[in-house]
C-alpha cells in the first residue's frame, strides 16, 4: 500500500519537549515507560527514597521527546512532565 506524503507537511514542525521526572512521586507502575510514543523512557538504576525505580530518558534520546504530554497525562502520581523547547 502506498501512502500519500501530505503535499503541506513541510508547513508542520513536530515540537520538541524537554522530560522533567519528580523521582520521589514515582512508584514504578512503568505505565509512562510503557505508553511512551517515542520509547524514550527506561528505568533508573537508582532507587527513590521510598524504594522505586523511576523513569529516566535513554542515553542518547533526550532530544527525541515530540511534547505530546501523554507521560503527563497517563501518571497517577504527576511524577513526570515535559516542557516545551523552542
Ligand atoms: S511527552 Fe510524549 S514523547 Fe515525551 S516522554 Fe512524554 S510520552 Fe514520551
Ligand atoms: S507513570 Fe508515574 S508513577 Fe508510573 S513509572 Fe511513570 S513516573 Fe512513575
Amino acid at each position: 500500500m502506498v501512502i500519500r506524503k501530505p503535499l503541506n507537511l513541510a508547513k508542520f514542525k513536530v515540537p520538541k519537549g524537554r522530560v522533567i521526572v519528580l523521582a520521589e512521586r514515582c512508584k514504578e507502575c512503568g505505565l509512562c515507560i510503557e505508553y511512551c510514543p517515542k520509547q524514550i523512557l527506561e528505568y533508573s538504576e537508582d532507587y527513590n527514597e521510598k524504594g522505586f525505580h523511576y523513569p529516566v530518558v535513554k542515553a542518547g534520546m533526550e532530544n527525541e521527546c515530540i511534547f505530546c504530554l501523554f507521560c503527563q497525562e497517563i501518571c497517577p502520581d504527576f511524577a513526570i512532565f515535559s516542557e516545551k523547547e523552542e
